[in-house]
């Protein structure tokens, strides 16, 4: 029989889960303190259970542990990069952000990915598999252990695209939120996407208010066909549109992301078109300078051009900022941390 993942069931599942071991109800609230507040990472630490409880525990159920397999810490600003281990083997990344305004995380969503963008290291072998909730929440619990700090935020920026594991990603949402758990806050929550118009609609409608970051990268269909695939079946008059219905329905403003490469986005041409688009928003941009991918030719804007892209972009009245590179000394933005592993 297969093992029922616990970490990845909200609270009335475990009830119902413990009543059919013939367990009391109250020990569900007991059971989700240690998972998610206390955040043990085994049953024999749950001393309030009975033995013959974790027992059985022990063989019915499984608590998705992330195991650390490698972790580098800047000099420069104490940003930590951690290589996990799954159960199955699998190696993920996520990395520990230290801001004035409190910790982030950026965790992992799947391992690998199949959105195909071109500049992104985390797609170049494509998707191996969706991760739980529990997963996902491992990441956190296992940062905040052995760094000894406290999460406020996440960002799920790190491999996987989370609309395309929808379901255990809102679970992850709900579950992290929760007030018996973690109790993070939804707006301290960014989720990442590569544009999935249907499940940019669905997120609408979920009633939560996380903030939504759109990977634009171009400021056309013709330039975001270049680097992302996943321009063809979405297009960005349309993605604009479920971006618009977005805000309207949860009055949050959006992220536009935006890497900057090269002669491939960067001009001021193109900045001025994006401006075009994005004027009457409720939105803002952050630009990046692109991260290069040995596997591919792509280099970073220049200072000078990324100065003069961002003021293009507040001169016709949208807010830009430029991201601030964080633990530049231990290489490996964006999956790279990982591939180099794996090619060891
Ligand atoms: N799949 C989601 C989230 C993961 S990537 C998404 O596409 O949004 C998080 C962000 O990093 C995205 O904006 C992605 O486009 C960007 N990114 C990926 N590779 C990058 C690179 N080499 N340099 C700069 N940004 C990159």
């Amino acid at each position: 029989m297969e093992k029922v993942n616990l970490k990845s069931l909200y609270l009335e599942e475990i009830e119902a889960f413990l009543k059919e071991l013939g367990e009391p109800k109250f020990r569900g609230k007991q059971i989700f303190d240690w998972l998610h507040a206390k955040q043990v990472s085994s049953f024999s630490d749950m001393t309030n259970l009975s033995k013959s409880l974790r027992e059985k525990l022990e063989e019915t159920a499984t608590l998705e542990p992330v195991t650390i397999v490698k972790c580098l810490i800047s000099k420069e600003d104490g940003t930590r990069k951690y290589l996990f281990g799954l159960e199955n083997g699998s190696i993920i990344e996520s990395v520990l952000m230290k801001y004035e305004h409190g910790n982030t995380v950026c965790i992992s969503t799947q391992v690998g990915c199949r959105m195909g963008c071109t500049f992104c290291a985390s797609t170049i072998d494509g998707v191996e598999r969706s991760l739980s909730a529990g997963e996902m929440l491992s990441q956190i619990y296992e940062i905040q252990k052995d760094s000894g700090e406290r999460v406020h935020g996440v960002v799920l920026m790190g491999s996987g695209e989370p609309l395309d594991n929808y379901d255990s990603v809102m679970k992850f949402l709900r579950l992290v939120n929760h007030p018996l758990g973690q109790n993070m806050g939804q707006r301290h929550i960014t989720l990442s996407t590569c544009g999935l118009i249907p499940k940019i609609n669905q997120l609408a409608e979920e009633g939560l208010q996380i903030t939504l970051a759109v990977s634009l990268h171009a400021p056309n269909d013709e330039v975001r066909r270049k680097t992302m695939p996943v321009a063809n079946a979405n297009p960005m008059k349309e993605l604009l549109m479920a971006c618009e219905q977005y805000i309207a329905k949860t009055n949050r403003r959006i992220t536009f992301e935006y890497a900057l490469i090269q002669g491939v986005n960067d001009s001021e041409a193109y900045a001025r078109e994006l401006a075009g688009k994005l004027k009457h928003m409720l939105c803002h941009v952050n630009l990046i300078p692109v991260n290069d991918v040995k596997e591919r030719n792509y280099v970073k804007s220049s200072n000078e051009n990324v100065k003069k892209f961002a003021a293009i972009l507040q001169k016709n009245g949208v807010e830009t900022t430029v991201r601030r590179k964080l633990g530049s000394d231990i290489d490996a933005a964006c999956g790279q941390l990982r591939r180099s592993h794996m090619q060891k």
